[in-house]
């Protein structure tokens, strides 16, 4: 998680600055703050944002994109070898160890399988960041909504609030756990280089490149090819628009996409649905107690 732990510096603090804010402030104030960064429900910034643009018609389910970026995050080797088609018999989710997985559908309305490519959407309004009580996320110029594992206090808010239930609890790290997930191979772009994923993709089912850009081609793709694909870029508006988008021959309800959910980011939602918890008189003690307890950890190994 290198290159995760690149961001979230901007208006940050550390563990201990933490324990000592929420003394004095309490745990209710902090939220209010976390929440002003995306609360207008708009995104204009960064225009020149990037992004990737999955063309489900051409995926063949080869999983080079999971060992590649296996790879490129140093993760442990997959549970089920990357050649293995057996894996394909459950739907997977991202893992602390797995931070992309490609999971088989068999649509009615499609003559052959079809394959989805699952990981962060790095949303522009990313309702983790907005859940997320001290700011450990950030939603960087280049497209990458990345973490900061060395501010998060592990409250989970944010996969609470993920609409595609993305971020994962890397439960195996005893001492030190936190969220994982894709960043969008952040520490590559940011040099301008490619994610490893759309890199290793053999079938160009994968495409990198500015948001804006991607979502021309993918129009003129569904305009030139109105018998492959169906009328909707799946990413272009929901949750106020994500940077992973995706085209497809079939509706995409049928390969499990979160449907129905709104084009206003979730933000307001998220920080309704924070503001209605008693924190301080129920589960701010508890996560004091973790908190602190982690700090301990943390600072004794130091
Ligand atoms: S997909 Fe989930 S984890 Fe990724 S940026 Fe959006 S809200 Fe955050
Ligand atoms: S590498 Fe490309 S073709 Fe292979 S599973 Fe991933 S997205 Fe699909």
């Amino acid at each position: 998680m290198e290159k995760a732990r690149d961001g979230g510096k901007k208006g940050t603090v550390s563990r201990r600055q933490l324990l000592q804010g929420l003394a004095v402030a309490g745990g209710a104030a902090i939220i209010g703050t976390s929440t002003e960064v995306f609360a207008d429900g708009k995104f204009s910034g960064w225009p020149d944002r990037r992004g990737m643009l999955t063309d489900l018609t051409e995926c063949v389910g080869c999983r080079s994109c999971e060992k590649a970026c296996n790879e490129a995050n140093r993760l442990p080797g997959p549970e089920v070898p990357f050649d293995e088609k057996s894996v394909f018999e459950r739907k997977r989710r991202p893992t602390a160890s797995a931070y992309t997985v490609v999971n088989r559908y068999e649509p009615k309305s499609s003559d052959k399988p079809l394959y989805r490519k699952v990981q962060c959407n790095h949303c522009n309004e990313p309702s983790c960041a907005a859940a997320c009580p001290v700011k450990a996320y950030t939603k960087t110029p280049e497209g990458s909504v990345l973490y900061n594992a060395d501010v998060c206090f592990g409250c989970r808010y944010c996969m609470v609030a993920c609409p595609f239930y993305v971020p994962a609890y890397d439960y195996d790290s005893a001492l030190e756990p936190k969220i994982v997930k894709c960043t969008l191979c952040y520490g590559r772009i940011s040099k301008g280089g490619i994610p490893a994923c759309a890199e290793a993709c053999p079938a160009g089912a994968v495409t990198f490149g500015k948001r804006s850009d991607l979502i021309k081609l993918a129009r003129n793709k569904i305009r030139k090819n109105p018998d492959k694909y169906i009328d909707r870029i799946y990413g272009e508006y929901e949750v106020g628009g994500t940077s992973w988008l995706y085209i497809s021959s079939v509706p995409f309800d049928q390969l499990d996409y979160p449907n129905n959910i709104p084009e206003k980011p979730l933000v307001e939602q998220t920080k309704g649905f924070l503001s209605a918890v008693p924190m301080v008189l129920t589960i701010w003690p508890a996560l004091l107690t973790m908190c602190y307890a982690a700090t301990r950890n943390k600072e004794g190994k130091e």
